[in-house]
């Protein structure tokens, strides 16, 4: 089985997000895999694991997403793909890296690709769907299982807390939701062999894949935290009073009675 992972260097879900200038600062910041792409991944080696096959992850990025590769390829993955557009490129979106995947996947004969259902960061859940899309194969959002028999494919999919069966065949792309497996950590073994192991840089000459091509169709023109909350106020006093001064407060400030 020749299986794809598609993996996503994001910010740490424990990082504190600080914008400057209308742009997340990446200086300081922790970076991960996008924790869907954990499953993702997990999932690919245990397929190949029981069917056989070769799980190659591939990412679109800067150099530094090698980190994010080679922690894949500790847990279990066989080969990596780091599609560096740093040179090219300034500005992606959705459309651009459906589109520079779809170019490389062209020709894989991939039986299975993976992705995770959105990404943490980003956050727009386009990028499996529009790559099934320009392959002209089959997808599946928000799996929570999977199990192939030969060519047939049987997935449970979360729909809102419920669950959708259903059955489709190979090649297929699917995105992994939250339950699907439980993501292993790289073993130290697994961490000194993915030193070894074939991890390939491509730009989008390699692709023959011209800029213009996969120019960004939208502009994020802004993001912003949310409002700080205001701190809460304690009353004091007797217990009566304390009651009368909320009334009174919910009353006139907050407005609500
Ligand atoms: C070099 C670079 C420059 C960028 N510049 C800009 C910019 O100027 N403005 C802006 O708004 N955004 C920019 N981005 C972000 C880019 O728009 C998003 O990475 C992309 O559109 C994916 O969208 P999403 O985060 O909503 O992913 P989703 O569609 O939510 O992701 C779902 C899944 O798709 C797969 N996936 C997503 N992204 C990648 C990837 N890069 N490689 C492999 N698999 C992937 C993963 O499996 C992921 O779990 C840039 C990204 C890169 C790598």
């Amino acid at each position: 089985m020749n299986i794809y992972v598609l993996v996503k260097r994001t910010f740490d879900t424990e990082e504190k997000i600080v914008l400057n200038g209308g742009a997340i600062q990446e200086d300081g910041a922790e970076f991960i895999i996008n924790p869907y792409d954990e499953y993702a991944i997990e999932e690919a080696i245990q397929v190949r694991d029981a069917q056989g096959g070769e799980v190659t992850v591939v990412t679109i990025g800067g150099e530094d997403a090698e980190k994010q590769l080679r922690t894949a390829l500790a847990m279990g993955a066989d080969k990596a793909v780091l599609i560096n557009t740093e040179d090219d490129v300034e500005d992606l979106d959705q459309y651009s890296v459906a589109h520079i995947l779809a170019e490389y996947l062209k020709d894989k004969d991939a039986d299975l690709i993976l992705g995770g259902n959105v990404a943490i960061d980003g956050g727009s859940g386009q990028v499996g769907p529009r790559l099934a899309e320009l392959l002209g194969i089959n997808y599946v959002t928000t799996i929570t299982n999977l199990e192939i028999d030969s060519d047939t494919v049987k997935i449970v999919r979360d729909v809102e807390g419920d669950s959708e069966v259903i059955e489709t065949s190979l090649p297929l792309l699917v995105t992994a939701q939250q339950g699907l497996n439980e993501p292993r950590y790289p073993s130290l073994p697994g961490i000194m062999k993915a030193k070894k192991k074939p991890l390939e840089e491509l730009e989008l000459d390699d692709l023959d894949i011209d800029e213009d091509d996969v120019e960004a169709k939208t502009e994020t023109v802004e993001i912003f935290l949310p409002a700080e909350k205001e701190a809460g106020r304690v009353l004091q006093g007797e217990l009566k009073d304390q009651v009368k001064e909320l009334v009174q407060l919910l009353h006139t400030e907050a407005k609500v009675i």
